[in-house]
């Protein structure tokens, strides 16, 4: 028989508020086991007594049997004397100064509350803050480490007995679930009409759905801020929706009660199905069916919905049949036009009440804002379009230590981040900072990210462009605080970004092709057509979209006409009256940007991609003006024709890739009266044959073979898919995005990388 020893384990990783403590707790029994379980602000710590083999099977089933919504990152044991404990407990958890934790994410209701809330029998029965250590909020409660009730918007309902009994019994799955509430402790729901509470309970919720049903907007406290909603079937309720949001034509999320409705609608995949029901319930890029129930006015002009599944109990009451169950509703994030989604009760009625004709509200407070997270599918893996709830405040691992540093990320869809040893963590999705609210939102972020990780940066990353607010907090921070601050070129960023997002440790330079809308390039100039040769110290530029002018500088991108006639004038075309961006412009209009553009006032150059493709979709007549970023771009991606397989010629040359070619090409199409579909097809046929060359040359200088693809342009799925197939065919190894996204709200991380680079003095 061999010895008694003591085995003391230390595990980090998501190992708090996921049941970790009494998943412990009962293994411990399982093998007759004596000692304890602690959370610390650094993760879990065990002891316990036992004979070797014993030991060795309870860790073995320790490491093998996690609980679900746990991830280890590290697990050290040491053998010791036993420590002669007399029983197992679950002891106070302890704080070690300095040390962290990761935080789990929002939680969407776990199959065993669905079954509680929908059982007339339960006493949550219809309670709408029903959760368990398997779900519910925790980012947005969360108000410091260690994660026990009194660091979360929960700390002032005090929980009745039988919740308490629950809380403190091992083998209850309530065991330590911070949020745990019922109708007679926890927090309450009510509806509000005009300043004053109209009902409460099950009765708000049911005339919430009449109002609905009766084509009303309703703002809905959900779990990181306020939705709109409306019944998504009654065109007038969306067009209503729309004017009062200031919204012209910007796509509007829906949410479906299940996947039966989802599939009735939209053609879903077995991995969009597994994105639709995972945990996170982000907001899935689904082809629309053509007798789809939603009305047009939901995502005008494009072939796309956003759908998500409930994933609050609230919703699924929403949802439930007594009353009128609905097809889809919209859930669009509860601000006005660009300002940040509201959260707080009373911030809500003053910046919602000309927008909704209720308010379905709760006292369960919103410690920190986070919209819905907005994802597609590429080639059997998640594409980020906005890395926000259900993944925020999620790590990268990164592929070696760096110090900690703080990247303060672009203007529009903004996101910062901050690293600490092997992990980077990107913010939930900012938003655009154009706003103090924007901004206001931002700076709380960073403070709450610093302490919640206990991150204290010692360097600051930023972008080159000096207007940018993030740009200007990186430098007032920095002189506050005495921090070196690196400026971090755009699409360096872009690129060093989709390197970390792919692990890679940066011992040899890529081909990095950033194709974006905008980004201040290091001459002045608004790049975002480049392929980089880079690593994470530096970039070279091998080549880049041929400038021309953008008069009126960004502001001239809510105007592609204007972009399309500059192109022309660049490029030595004509301004032939009867093409669809003069047409647009009168005579007055025409004469003036001509001046403009000469003299060169108030013009910026540009390489943009972007800015390329919203000059072509103005061409060939889709749109002259856009309500929001990239609307040009994507309406015209939309109408491609997949089967026409010609492309325009870009002549590659010299460092520079010019359209000249293409657009004189387009020009004989349009002419010619060729169809809109198969234009655009040439369109992107031409642009993936040009990178496919442009590497193709870079390869031969350089020798190197891998690419990675990011920046905005890559959200477009079929250039995307046109262009890793046609590098792949080179014998490229091509690396997109799967962590964070391809577009602005993944940059930060690149800013990061490049900024902990730096400061080390390019020395890992
Ligand atoms: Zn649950
Ligand atoms: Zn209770
Ligand atoms: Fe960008």
């Amino acid at each position: 028989m061999s010895e008694l020893r003591k085995a003391s384990l230390h595990i980090t990783g998501i190992v708090q508020g996921v049941g970790f403590r009494p998943f412990v707790y009962s293994l411990a029994a399982r093998y007759h086991l004596n000692g304890w379980v602690r959370n610390t602000s650094a993760g879990v710590d065990i002891e316990v007594d036992g004979i070797e083999e014993t030991l060795d099977e309870f860790i073995t089933d320790l490491r093998t049997e996690l609980p679900p919504l746990s991830r280890v990152d590290t697990f050290d044991i040491i053998f010791s004397a036993p420590g002669r404990f007399t029983e197992f407990e679950i002891i106070n958890s302890k704080a070690v100064a300095g040390a962290f934790q990761p935080i789990s994410p929002d939680v969407c209701i776990c199959p065993d509350c669905l079954h509680e809330l929908l059982d007339p029998g339960n006493r949550r029965y219809h309670y709408p803050f029903i959760n368990c250590t398997n779900c519910g909020p925790r980012f947005t409660i969360i108000t410091d480490i260690p994660y026990d009730r009194p660091n979360t918007t929960m700390a002032r309902f005090k929980m009745c007995p039988d919740c308490t009994a629950e809380y403190r019994n091992p083998y209850d799955r309530r065991f330590h679930a911070q949020p745990v509430a019922c109708p007679v402790c926890g927090p309450k729901v009510w509806l509000e009409v005009a300043g004053r509470q109209r009902a409460e309970g099950e009765d708000a919720i049911r005339q919430a759905k009449q109002l609905l049903a009766d084509g009303k907007i309703i703002a809905i406290k959900g779990l990181g801020g306020f939705h709109l909603a409306c019944d998504a079937t009654n065109p007038r309720a969306v067009d209503e929706l729309r004017r009062r949001k200031l919204r012209v034509d910007k796509p509007f999320a829906l949410m479906m009660p299940d996947l039966a409705i989802v599939k009735q609608n939209c053609v879903v995949t077995s991995l969009e199905y597994g994105l639709l029901e995972s945990r996170q319930r982000p907001i899935v890029l689904l082809e629309r069916k053509l007798d789809c129930a939603i009305v047009e006015g939901i995502a005008p002009g494009q072939h796309r919905l956003g759908v998500m599944l409930p994933y609050t109990p609230l919703h699924y009451l929403l949802f439930s049949a007594d009353g009128s169950p609905f097809t889809a509703l919209v859930m669009t994030s509860g601000n006005l036009s660009e300002e940040p989604i509201a959260t707080e009760n009373d911030e809500a009625r003053e910046r919602l009440s000309g927008l909704a004709d209720a308010f379905l509200m709760h006292d369960r407070d919103i410690h920190i804002r986070c919209d819905d997270s907005v994802v597609q599918q590429f080639e059997n893996k998640i594409y980020y379009l906005r890395r926000s709830r259900g993944y925020a405040p999620d790590s990268v691992q990164l592929p070696f230590e760096v110090p900690p540093v703080l990247a303060t990320g672009p203007e529009l869809k903004n996101t910062f981040c901050l690293t600490r040893g092997r992990y980077a963590f990107p913010s939930q999705h900012i938003g655009d900072m154009e706003n103090y609210e924007t901004l206001r939102s931002f700076e709380e972020g960073i403070q709450h990210f610093e302490r919640l990780f206990r991150i204290q940066p010692e360097a600051i990353g930023y972008d080159l462009h000096p207007n940018y607010l993030s740009t200007r907090y990186a430098m007032d921070r920095a002189k506050h605080e005495n921090l070196p601050a690196f400026g971090v070129q755009h699409h360096h960023a872009h690129i060093a970004a989709c390197m970390a997002d792919n692990g890679l440790n940066g011992d040899h330079a890529i081909i990095g092709v950033a194709f974006d809308g905008t980004g201040y390039g290091d001459d002045g100039a608004i790049w975002g057509g480049e392929i980089l040769v880079a690593d994470y110290a530096a970039y070279q530029r091998a080549f880049h979209l041929a400038y021309f002018p953008l008069p009126g500088g960004d502001a001239a991108i809510k105007r592609p006409a204007r972009t399309a006639l500059a192109l022309l004038w660049t490029l030595g075309l004509e301004w032939e009256d009867l093409l669809p961006p003069c047409r647009a412009l009168g005579d007055e209009e025409r004469i003036s940007l001509r001046t403009q553009i000469e003299s060169g006032l108030n013009t910026v150059q540009t390489s943009s991609l972007g800015r390329l493709f919203d000059a072509t979709a103005a061409l060939v007549g889709i749109r002259q003006l856009v309500n929001y970023e990239a609307q040009a771009a994507i309406e015209f991606e939309s109408v491609l024709d997949e089967s026409e397989s010609r492309g325009y010629h870009f002549e590659i040359q010299n460092g520079i890739m010019d359209p000249k070619q293409v657009i004189t090409s387009l020009l004989i199409d349009i002419h010619s009266g060729v169809s809109v579909p198969i234009l655009s097809a040439r369109f992107h046929n031409g642009v993936a044959e040009m990178v496919r060359e442009a590497c193709g040359q870079v390869k031969q200088e350089t020798g190197l073979n891998e690419i990675v693809l990011s920046g905005g342009v890559w959200q477009n799925m079929a250039l995307l898919k046109r262009t890793v197939h046609g590098l792949r065919k080179d014998g490229f190894t091509v690396l997109v995005h799967n962590q964070v996204p391809t577009n602005d709200g993944g940059l930060s991380l690149g800013q990061a990388m490049i900024t902990a680079n730096r400061f080390n003095g390019g020395v890992k």
